[in-house]
Formats: structure tokens, sequence, C-alpha cells
């Protein structure tokens, strides 16, 4: 409310939330604001705190109008009780906090009561942010690289590298640290660091053919940088690989409220040679039909949709169809996850471009690239 309307609207909306909460409270309660957008509700003898609660998360989620804008406040709410714990203020407070922070995770304008495995699951997730945050530094993220191949001429055109995390000597599977570093920001560190050591790694393969590429997931956050093209092309002019030989993987869901930053990133990018591929095309919510408004050179069919061949005799339209369509938009196809023969011919006889998955190979550090 203070970014939008400003100030004294966001005081308005202090003003009101504060109100509602009064009038769910007891009089003989205390409602106070802790700082920022955090209120405290302390209840001193009321039978049942739940029905408070509830009363809450219902109230503040009625419609309220500020200066003539109607906003709708949203709350996460956690619950703690002294008598059934027996814990002090402050254990009390840092009780409710967990709860709070738990509500949220599961969704808002919902309220939990504090229960000891929140607990366990914040420290681990604080435990492995922190771990998270060092792990640049410490040398535990490196980059593994997967093939990517055109069937027809039987070599590999690009790979794409993939992000490695090995914290304290256990790897943590991409699907769970990608998330975390987004969330926290961290993704900005950890891309650079997958690029750097990904240029690095290939540039001996790729200046044997300039025709060969290296491909790097991008994240929406990372796009949100206004020097971030400039940052990419100036750390490959320092590896010693040229613009035109990068693709960039981003995901269909960056451009659901693409801003000019991430456009005009993305445009620099291609203006100096480089390319960019829409990853698990298909699985998220642009259509067939944006495809050619967007700054992209090549879809990257999800593997979902590979994985509807199994003989190799169906019949299977939604493929033929996404393949001509990027096919009539001047965009190159590569299908993803291909992992039987029969997937490999199906989809080259679709004249799909290139082909990626386990049929190949996994991905694989880079001392073994010339296997
Ligand atoms: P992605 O970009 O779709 O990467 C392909 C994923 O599919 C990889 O999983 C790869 O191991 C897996 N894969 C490849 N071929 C096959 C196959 O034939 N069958 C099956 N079932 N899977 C196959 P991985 O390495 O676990 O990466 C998961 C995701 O993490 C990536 O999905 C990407 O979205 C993200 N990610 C990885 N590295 C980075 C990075 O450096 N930056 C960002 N922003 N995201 C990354
Ligand atoms: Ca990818
Ligand atoms: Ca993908």
């Amino acid at each position: 409310v203070n970014d939008i309307l400003g100030h004294q609207a966001g005081d308005e909306m202090l003003i009101e939330v504060s109100r509602r909460l009064r009038g769910c409270a007891p009089t003989a309660d205390v409602v106070a604001r802790l700082g920022g957008d955090e209120f405290v509700v302390l209840l001193t003898a009321c039978p049942d705190a739940d029905a408070i609660a509830e009363c809450i998360v219902r109230c503040l989620n009625v419609p309220v109008t500020i200066q003539g804008t109607v906003l709708r406040p949203s709350l996460s709410l956690g619950l703690a009780s002294m008598a059934r714990d027996n814990v002090g203020a402050s254990e009390l407070l840092r009780q409710a906090d967990i709860a709070m922070y738990a509500a949220k995770a599961a969704g808002k304008n919902r309220f939990l009561r504090f229960h000891p495995d929140m607990m366990t699951a914040l420290v681990q997730r604080t435990y492995m942010e922190g771990g998270l945050q060092l792990a640049v530094a410490r040398s535990e993220i490196s980059v593994d690289f997967q093939p990517i191949v055109s069937h027809r001429m039987d070599q590999v055109v690009t790979f794409e590298a993939l992000a490695r995390w090995d914290c304290d000597g256990t790897r943590v599977p991409p699907s769970v640290f990608i998330p975390l570093a987004e969330r926290t920001g961290l993704i900005n560190e950890i891309g650079a660091e997958v690029m750097a050591r990904g240029m690095a790694e290939l540039a001996p393969w790729l200046s044997r053919d300039p025709s060969r590429s290296l491909a790097v997931n991008v994240s929406g956050v990372q796009l949100q940088d206004p020097d971030f093209a400039q940052t990419v092309l100036g750390l490959a002019e320092a590896k010693g690989v040229a613009a035109y030989q990068l693709v960039l993987e981003v995901t269909e869901s960056v451009f659901f409220d693409a801003d000019c930053t991430l456009i005009k990133q993305l445009s620099t990018l291609r203006e100096a040679g480089a390319r960019v591929a829409l990853d698990d095309f298909g699985t998220g919510y642009s259509s067939l039909g944006r495809l050619q408004d967007l700054p992209v050179d090549t879809v990257k069919i999800d593997r979902t949709f590979v994985s509807m061949v199994h003989t190799g005799n169906e019949r299977l339209p939604i493929l033929s169809s996404m393949i001509n369509m990027a096919h009539s938009l001047g965009l190159t196809v590569t299908a993803e996850g291909v992992e039987t023969a029969a997937q490999a011919d199906y989809l080259t006889a679709l004249e799909c471009d290139t082909l990626q998955g386990y049929l190949f190979s996994l991905p694989q550090p880079g001392r073994r690239l010339e296997q």
C-alpha cells in the first residue's frame, strides 16, 4: 500500500486493521503493532483463542476502500499459548512468530497454532539457507553438462549447464535449492557462478566449432537486474566464449507479467548474438498463440509431452502441432527428456531439430565431456 498509494494510505490501512483487530479481541486484552505490518494480540483470560483467531482472519479479509481504491488486506496468523506449553513471554512470542511463518507458507489468510514440528522445519530451512549463502564461497557449487544432440547429424550441438550443490558432502537436488535460491535472491550469485564455470569448462570445446553452443538456465529473478545482459556478455568475453555460442534458457512463466527490464535484458543479449530458449514449453501459462510475441529463438518441449510416446505408433497431434507451429514462426525445437529410441525416432520424424535426454546421456561433470 505504501509503495502504490503512498504513506498516508499505508497509515490509513494500519488504522483500519487495528480497528478490526480491536473489534475481535475482548476489551480487557491488548492489541499492539510490533512494527511494519506485524501485530500482536495478547489474550489474557480467553477460553477460546481459536474462535478469536478465526474472527480475525475473517474480519481482516473484508475489502476496505482507501483513497478511492478497494484493497483486501491479507494476513497470516500464528497462535501460541502460555498455559498450554508453560513458556515465558519471549518464547511465547517466538512460537507465535514461527506459527505465523508456517501459516504464511501454508498459503496465507489462515491461522495455525504452534507445533514443535514447525520448529524443526524452520531450523532445517534456516540451516539450508545458511549453507546456501556460503555455497559459492566454499566452492560447493559445480556444474554438470547434458548434451543436446542433432539426431540427424548424429552429433552434440549444445551442452546445457546444470547447477549442482554439494552441501557438507550431500548432494542437494536443484528442485530443492533453486527455488530457495530464487526466494532469497541467492540465485543471482549462484547463476553467475554456474555461468562462469560453465563457460570456463566449455570454452575449449566451443572454440573448435563455431556452431557449438552452451545453454545456461536463467531465472526470472536474474532478469530483474538491469546489468544482467552486460554482466553475461562481459563474462563471455573474459572466458573467450563468443556471444552467439550462448543460449539462455528461460521458462514461460518469466513472461507471465514481463516488465521492460526483462525484455530489455533479453533483447540486448539477442542483439549481441546470443539465443533465448523457452524451457519446459507447454507446462506454463502461455499459449502457442503468444509465441510469436516473445523474444525467443528456440522452444524446448517439456518432457511430459515426450513421455506420451510409448510405442511410437500413437497419433499425438499436440506434439506435431507444437513443432509445426514453432517452425512456422521461425523457431527451432528441442525435445527434452528423450529416454527411448522410439521417442527419438518419433520426434525426428516430426522434424524436431534437437533432442536431449537420458537416451543420449545423463548430466555429467565437465571432465567427462569428451567421452
Ligand atoms: P531443466 O532446465 O528442465 O533441466 C533438465 C532437467 O531434466 C535436469 O534435471 C535433467 O537432469 C533432467 N533430465 C534430462 N534428461 C532427462 C530424461 O531423459 N528423463 C528425465 N526424467 N529427466 C531428464 P536437474 O539437473 O535436476 O535440474 C532440474 C531443474 O533445476 C532444471 O530443469 C532447471 O529448471 C533448474 N536448474 C538447474 N540448474 C540451474 C541453474 O543453474 N539456474 C537455474 N535458474 N535453474 C537451474
Ligand atoms: Ca533448462
Ligand atoms: Ca526443461
